[in-house]
């Protein structure tokens, strides 16, 4: 199976690589940058390249990079979403030198502008990014938990943005934020994809953030808890992890936990899963 968790970019591609080897995993996400969005550190194209020859002679990938987390496309002043738009762009520009990687991004917050006009924001944005040439990585929205004024916050509005998109997306599942997002991954997991299938089309699904909740179903809050330690628990996070329709997916965690902690959850998952 392809698991692995979130890492630390200080170090470079190569280190991340080292590093998820170290804790038995074969993917690993990380920020395109510091998560507040400042400015990116330059490519160095010696680490790239020690990076993709050990990648390949491990069996590493795919690897999955996040946007700054405060990234706005849907802000209400011109100059969030101007940001929001040059980071991206620069993002994906950057990605060329790693092939085959995946880009996450939270979708944006409407901020009192109403869904409808989110989502056109989003779009037209991403139209414009993904229309300057053919980036050879996938864009992947992820599904938001509707903690305030949150954009994706359902399948519906994650199949808004890819309609109104003038170029193709993936989709990351978040598992802690559909089940604050309301949807009862722990009782009705094929119900749930059932109802992802029929919306947005489980092709589009490419990765998987695997999550626990600190929350209640429906809670619309986003915080993150350690695998088998909040409320969706160990069992149900598993059904995910062995389900035909995912388990071929690559996992990411972004629990709460520090190296040790991720290699102990990676050995568990591994451990329970049919795969192994
Ligand atoms: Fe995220
Ligand atoms: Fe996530
Ligand atoms: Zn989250």
């Amino acid at each position: 199976m392809k698991i692995g968790c979130h890492l630390s970019a200080s170090g470079g591609y190569l280190a991340m690589a080292q590093t998820a080897v170290s804790i038995g995993a074969n993917v690993f996400q990380f920020f395109t940058r510091n998560p507040r969005g400042g400015a990116a550190k330059p490519i160095d194209k010696g680490d790239v390249a020690a990076f993709l020859e050990f990648a390949e002679a491990n069996g590493i990938g795919p690897i999955l990079a996040h946007a700054p987390y405060t990234l706005n496309a849907a802000g209400a002043e011109t100059r969030v979403r101007e940001f929001a738009e040059s980071v991206m762009a620069d993002d994906l520009e950057r990605l060329e030198h790693t092939p085959g990687a995946m880009y996450n991004f939270h979708p944006g917050s409407h901020v009192g502008q109403g869904a409808e006009a989110g989502i056109g924001l989003i779009s037209s944005m991403l139209s414009r990014i993904l229309s300057k040439k053919p980036f050879r990585t996938t864009v992947l929205l992820e599904t938001m938990s509707g903690k305030g004024s949150e954009v994706g916050r359902n399948f519906e509005e994650i199949r808004a943005i890819i309609d109104a998109t003038d170029a193709p997306l993936g989709v990351c599942l978040d598992t802690c934020h559909v089940w604050d997002g309301g949807y009862d991954i722990v009782n009705d997991l094929g119900g749930v994809l059932a109802e992802f299938d029929r919306i947005v089309g489980l092709g589009r699904l490419k990765a998987i953030h695997l999550n626990d909740s600190m929350n209640v179903l429906g809670a619309h809050k986003d915080r993150h808890e350690k695998i088998g330690k909040g409320k969706i628990g160990l069992d149900a996070l598993m059904r995910v992890v062995n389900h035909p329709k995912l388990k071929d997916l690559p996992f990411y965690l972004e629990t709460p936990c520090d190296l040790q902690g991720y290699r102990d959850e990676i050995a568990l998952i591994k451990k329970m899963s049919d795969s192994n």
